[in-house]
This record gives C-alpha cells, structure tokens and sequence, in this order.
C-alpha cells in the first residue's frame, strides 16, 4: 500500500479525541472533494508520492508503536481506494489492534473495523456508505436543511460538525453558531474541533 506518512499520536477529532494511535495516512485521494482546495493534507493527495509498504510490515510497526489492543487509524487521503486496504485491516486485526477508518464515504467499506468515521465529501445521495459509528462533516457554510438531511437519512451513534481550516484561519464562531442552531431544531450534533492542531501536535 502506499503510504504518505506513518506516525504515533493521538487522535485529535471526533469523539475517539484523545486515544493514542498509529496514523497510517494513505497517498492518494481521487474522490471529486468540494473541500480539495483547502484539503489540510495537500501532500497526500496524489498518486505518485509516498512509500510502499505491505501490510504485514505497517501492522507490526503499528503493533510496535500501540501495543496490543492499541489502536491503528487508516486515514488519507483515501485509504479505501486501496487495493490492499483490506489486507492492512486483516493484518492488523490479527495482532488484536483496533481500528479506526477514516474515509470520505464515497465507497462502501466492508473491511471489519472497530470504529468507521465518515466525513461525507458528497451529499447524502451520494454516498456509498449509509452507516458508521461517528458521521463528522467539515462546516463549509451547508444549511441546516442540508445538515438535516444527513442526520435523518445516515445512520450514526454520533454526528459532528467540525470547522474547516483555511490560509485565514478556522470558522470555529460560524460552526458554533451552526451547532446551537442545529441542537435548536432538535438535531443533535456535537461540535469537535481539530484539537491537535490546537494543541500543536501532529
Ligand atoms: S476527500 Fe479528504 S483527503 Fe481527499 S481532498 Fe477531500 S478532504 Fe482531502
């Protein structure tokens, strides 16, 4: 699989924030993404950077780095246009991690995870996958009418709305905003920032 970079850290979204994992960021992101521009990880997103690595190999330095029982977070990218994507999950699911799949949700992932975030880059027609433990999407400015159409027509145990980043800094007021509207209109959703961007870690 190729891979963009590997490192040990902790999660800084969503409502795992705060676990120690081993990010394996696959290189490589082909999905039409309304948000490609301001995408925060532009080094990741063509097809010819990065290193191969096999799926035995990134397992165990997960392994390594977490222990066992530790979690293993496949990021982007896109991880699920991997061909080996499902062998890396099989791989590290033989050493009892856990695993935490990020993924845009334009294509259905069936590899066995512990914990799927989608973070929707397509309207709710759009997408592939209708389930995940945590939806969290990327506050762009959508109505609440957009909002709500996820919330009602995706299944998940936890919605959030997080702030997009950009060269003049967050809209974090305008998603606050946004959240109180939402939770007003009886739509629970959860704001989470990228708290490892505030905390300075990576
Ligand atoms: S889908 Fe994710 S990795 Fe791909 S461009 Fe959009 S934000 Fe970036």
């Amino acid at each position: 699989m190729r891979i963009s970079e590997l490192f040990h850290s902790i999660q800084g979204e969503g409502h795992l924030t705060g676990k120690p994992m081993f990010f394996i960021r696959a290189q490589g992101c082909a999905v039409k993404c309304p948000i490609r521009e301001v995408c925060d990880q532009p080094e990741s997103l063509g097809f010819k950077g990065g290193t191969e690595y096999s799926p035995v190999e990134l397992a165990e330095l997960a392994l390594q780095a977490v222990g066992p029982r530790g979690w293993v977070c496949l990021t982007g990218g896109e991880p699920a246009e991997h061909e080996d994507f499902d062998r890396v999950v099989a791989e590290c699911r033989r050493r009892d991690l856990h695993i935490n799949i990020q993924t845009s949700g334009m294509r259905r992932v069936n590899a066995p995870w512990d914990w799927c975030t989608v973070s929707p880059k397509g309207l709710v027609d759009e997408l592939a996958m209708d389930f995940a433990q945590e939806l969290k999407i990327v506050y762009t400015g959508q109505s609440a009418e957009v909002l709500r159409d996820y919330y009602e027509r995706f299944s998940a145990w936890n919605y959030y709305l997080q702030p997009c980043w950009s060269g003049s800094g967050s809209n974090q007021q305008e998603t606050l905003a946004m959240v109180y509207e939402l939770n007003r209109l009886g739509l629970r959703f959860e704001f989470t920032a990228q708290w490892h961007k505030l905390l300075g870690v990576h």
